[in-house]
Order: structure tokens, then C-alpha cells, then sequence
């Protein structure tokens, strides 16, 4: 035992180094399913502490995330992400969904998703080449290989791709920009019954007013918004679904850089 307490870093004067389980949420117990109102099945527990290794391992590597111990990773990523998909989870869990997460980053909420619908097809998409890499190998350590494939471009690019305009049931999209930007990146990526996420947090009516007249243009509507508290006081959250009205329009996505820089409804 010397040898370990010796080579453990020393918290900061001040604080102590509070035990991983301090709260009920830290773990992937009875506690955490109880608050999503969903429990994984063995083997799906299995990959989500899997995965959760897989971030420890590759974050030494590259700065993938910072939500990867305890509540950071069972509540901030895991919850988060699979709190809007309650729908599917309850109702269709078998369903083989076509999904696409735009701006998927160290890979949530498509892996976390992949995971918890073990019979979809996830299409994660970044610009940032080194952690799609790191995201394609946890896929594949993972078992998830042939239900995730993985595409390092522009959402702006993969909405003017045959292979991906109109073809998804969910096209979703966390912490990647303004909420009538990521309209503007998903609602193109539908297919005619499709439907597309928006993972927010605090949401307002002026919020609303912005995203409403972007989706006009984009021929979409909101279909249903949610809002919940997370556990463990980690704040609001808001899923928005979107639906088509009708076909989007052949000009959006428009350019690379150009929905993020003019905002639709908001070009002046
Ligand atoms: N969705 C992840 C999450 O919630 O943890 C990552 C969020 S991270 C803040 C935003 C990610 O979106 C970055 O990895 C960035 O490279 C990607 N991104 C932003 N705009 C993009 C675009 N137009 N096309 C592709 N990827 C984009």
C-alpha cells in the first residue's frame, strides 16, 4: 500500500480527492438508470464502461474531452445524450435507424446511441481528422465497427453528398453551434420522414423566434420540445425534434463557413 499512496498525485491544499462514489450518479448504478428511465441491457453496460475506458486511454493521447470520470462521463455524456431518444428507447429499441451525429467530436452522442440502439446505423461526422481517427478506433474496439461509419469533413460538404442528403430517420447535433445553424446543417440530411435533434441547454422564447424563422426557409418545423433537469444539479436541458413541411430547399447547405458566419433569418 506505501508504494501506491506515494506515487498517487496530492490534491491541491485545500481539497480533498472526493471517492468516485461520493454521489449515487458517479457510477453506472440502479441510481442513474432510475433517473433516465431506461436501463441498458449486461452487455450494454458492458460497452459504456468499455467506451468509458476507451476515452480514459485515448484522452492521454489526444484532448478528446473532459467529461470522462464519474458523473462527468455517467451524467454530462452518457445521460445527456440518451435522455431526447427515450422515445425509441422505450418504444423502438430494435429499430434500424438510419442516424447521423453532426459534429460528433470524442463521439457523443453517436457512440453513446450506437450503443443504447443496438440495431442502428450511426454516420458520425467531425472535421477534425485525429478524433474521428479516435473515435473509429473505439468504434471498432467497441464491437460497433459495422453499425458506425465515420466521415472527416464539413457538414456543410456531407449535405451535398447523394449518399447522405435525405437519408437519415434522426440527424442530430450537441454543442456544435447556434441552433439555426445546426437546422440548417440536419434538416437537409432528412429523409421524407426524418426527423432531427438539437441538443440545448437553457432555451428562450427570442431563441425560439431565431430557430422558427431559420426553419422556414429550410421548409421544417418543431414537432416537439422537452426540457429536463439533469441529476446531481448539472442544469437544464432542452431537446428540440424537427420535422420536414417539405422538400428543403436545393441552396442549403450553403457553403462552407457560410451558415455559421450569415445564420439563416439573421443575415441583416
Ligand atoms: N458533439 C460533441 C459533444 O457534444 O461532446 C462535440 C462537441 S464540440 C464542442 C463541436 C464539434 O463540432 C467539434 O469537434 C468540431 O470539429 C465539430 N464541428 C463544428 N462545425 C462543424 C462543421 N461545420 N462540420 C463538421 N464538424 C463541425
Amino acid at each position: 500500500m506505501w508504494g501506491i499512496l506515494e506515487i498517487l498525485p496530492m490534491p491541491p491544499k485545500g481539497m480533498s480527492a472526493a471517492p468516485e462514489s461520493a454521489t449515487p450518479f458517479a457510477q453506472p448504478g440502479e441510481p442513474l438508470w432510475q433517473a433516465l428511465g431506461w436501463h441498458p441491457s449486461p452487455d450494454q453496460l458492458q460497452q459504456l464502461i468499455g467506451l468509458q475506458q476507451l476515452l480514459r486511454e485515448w484522452n492521454s493521447r489526444l484532448n478528446l474531452t473532459r467529461l470522462v470520470e464519474g458523473e462527468d462521463f455517467w451524467i454530462a455524456q452518457v445521460l445527456d445524450s440518451l435522455w431526447p431518444l427515450l422515445p425509441w428507447l422505450r418504444e423502438a429499441p430494435d429499430a434500424a435507424l438510419r442516424c447521423i451525429d453532426v459534429g460528433t467530436g470524442g463521439g457523443f452522442p453517436g457512440l453513446a446511441v450506437a450503443i443504447a440502439l443496438p440495431n442502428a446505423h450511426l454516420t458520425l461526422v467531425d472535421s477534425v481528422g485525429r478524433k474521428l481517427q479516435a473515435v473509429q478506433a473505439m468504434a471498432e474496439a467497441l464491437g460497433l465497427g459495422e453499425r458506425v461509419e465515420l466521415r472527416g469533413e464539413r457538414i456543410e460538404v456531407t449535405g451535398r453528398q447523394q449518399r447522405c442528403r435525405g437519408q437519415f430517420d434522426l440527424a442530430m447535433a450537441r454543442a456544435v453551434a447556434a441552433a439555426p445553424v445546426v437546422a440548417e446543417y440536419l434538416v437537409p440530411l432528412l429523409a421524407p420522414q426524418g426527423q432531427a435533434l438539437l441538443y440545448r441547454g437553457q432555451w428562450s422564447g427570442s431563441d425560439q423566434a431565431d430557430l422558427e424563422r431559420a426553419l422556414l426557409r429550410l421548409k421544417a418545423r418543431i414537432s416537439r420540445l422537452e426540457q429536463r433537469e439533469l441529476p446531481a444539479g448539472r442544469g437544464l436541458r432542452t431537446a428540440l425534434l424537427l420535422d420536414a413541411s417539405d422538400r428543403c430547399p436545393s441552396t442549403y447547405p450553403r457553403a462552407v463557413g457560410i451558415p455559421s458566419k450569415f445564420p439563416l433569418g439573421q443575415e441583416g
